[in-house]
């Protein structure tokens, strides 16, 4: 069998396509295919399939994989067909997606490393510009989109993420029951709501298909929620609520620390679980807690009492416990503890709802932490669309259907 011949197999072409000339530069560590089809070969009409003569051909190289050491590219005349009823078309070649400079194998490399690590080492591993990469990327990903039925979305957590430091922000719609990144797009304001309602149409759901939604009490994703989830019941996240608590905790710590120089950098001694401490850490919790009189010890206790009441499954025993912690906290001496009082008692039906639909955004933290790590390891997206496109890739759960 000749080079040509067993090239030829190994590519899995098929007549009228063939291999015409293999040619390796052991300096440049290249090697060349060059792929023909005999003169007089027809091809089928992209628009009817009936076989029709070639018009005229364009010369393409495509990249392909590393054969050992070497740099392998594929070159072809494509053709253009001309049929007698739809005129002159460029035919579909069986090794690349039209538009691509690599072929649909050295594709599917890039997208299965794409997944592993950032796209600059990949971009560094392969030779080639990570802004290339990042267009096959997102030709998959959008396409692997179209794919996806939201038709079962009912329970969503929402979450802002940020893409760089301090602003930029990108919202994450996630299905909570199965776990996936639905929808990321740039903003954390009422018109991200919008947006995702539009998308939900563009799979198969809409908006009012929506019952549950877990979030913040940001005033923007309720407005959001109330004008495009328009039957989702509201549940805040506890996390964000143990949040509030916690801040609370350590503004009456911190001003109580002028007079109490012992509560300087004891923050995080209220703050975790005791259970998380070290031994020397309880040792020093213990020993301030003996003084009664002090108030971070008295707010540290309200924190403790309402984590305990969400854990709590049944609301009328959750709201029982929580109107009682909000009386005493409400009067509180302690002004950081009496605001957080006031506050859950603004969004009372959706705080209580937890104690029924027990959703929360704890998916949504571990979400956050993958993006935050690949955007770190990348050090970085120069745009929202990677960012977007990366998260996708990485939470997404999508039928990316690649060739093998
Ligand atoms: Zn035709």
């Amino acid at each position: 069998m000749a080079p040509e011949e067993l090239f030829s197999l190994a590519l899995g072409l098929v007549p009228p396509w063939l291999v015409d000339d293999v040619t390796f530069q052991v300096e440049e560590k290249r090697l060349d295919i060059h792929i023909n089809f005999p003169k007089g070969s027809h091809f089928a009409c992209p628009v009817c399939g009936e076989e029709c003569p070639v018009h005229d051909t364009r010369e393409h190289t495509w990249r392909h994989m590393d054969f050992f050491q070497h740099e392998a590219y594929l070159h072809a005349r494509v053709a253009r067909v001309r049929c007698p009823e739809h005129g002159v078309h460029q035919i579909p070649v069986p090794w690349a997606r039209e538009g691509s400079c690599f072929t649909l194998l050295f594709e599917a490399l890039i997208m299965a490393l794409a997944r592993e690590m950032p796209v600059l080492t990949v971009a560094r591993l392969v030779g080639e510009t990570d802004t290339r990469l990042w267009r096959v990327i997102d030709h998959y990903v959008s396409e692997a989109r179209t794919r996806v039925d939201m038709a079962h979305v009912h329970a969503v957590g929402v979450d802002e993420t940020s893409n760089r430091r301090g602003h930029d922000y990108i919202t994450l719609f996630v299905d909570l029951e199965a776990r996936r990144l639905l929808f990321a797009t740039p903003g954390k304001d009422a018109s991200t709501f919008a947006r995702f309602a539009a998308d939900l149409e563009a799979h198969g759901s809409s908006g009012h298909a929506v019952t549950d939604v877990s979030m913040d009490l940001s005033p923007a994703f309720r407005k959001g929620a109330e004008e495009h989830l328009p039957n989702a019941r509201v549940t805040f996240d506890r996390f964000h609520l143990m949040k509030l608590v916690n801040e609370a905790v350590d503004a009456v710590r911190r001003s109580e620390a002028f007079t109490q120089p012992d509560l300087k950098k004891t923050r995080w001694l209220w703050l975790k679980n005791e259970q998380k401490l070290k031994v020397k850490q309880k040792e020093k919790l213990q020993a301030l807690l003996k003084d009664q009189n002090l108030k971070t010890a008295q707010a540290y206790q309200f924190r403790l009492t309402f984590q305990d009441i969400f854990t709590i499954k049944n609301r009328h025993q959750g709201a029982t416990l929580l109107k009682a912690w909000l009386e005493n906290a409400r009067t509180s001496d302690l002004p950081p503890i009496v605001r957080v009082a006031y506050t859950i008692m603004n969004h009372w039906d959706g705080v209580l709802r937890w104690f029924e639909s027990q959703i929360t955004n704890g998916i949504l933290e571990g979400f956050n932490s993958l993006i935050q790590s690949a955007k770190a390891k990348a050090r970085g997206y120069r745009t929202h669309k990677n960012f977007i496109n990366m998260a996708y890739l990485i939470l997404g759960k999508l039928d990316l259907r690649l060739p093998t």
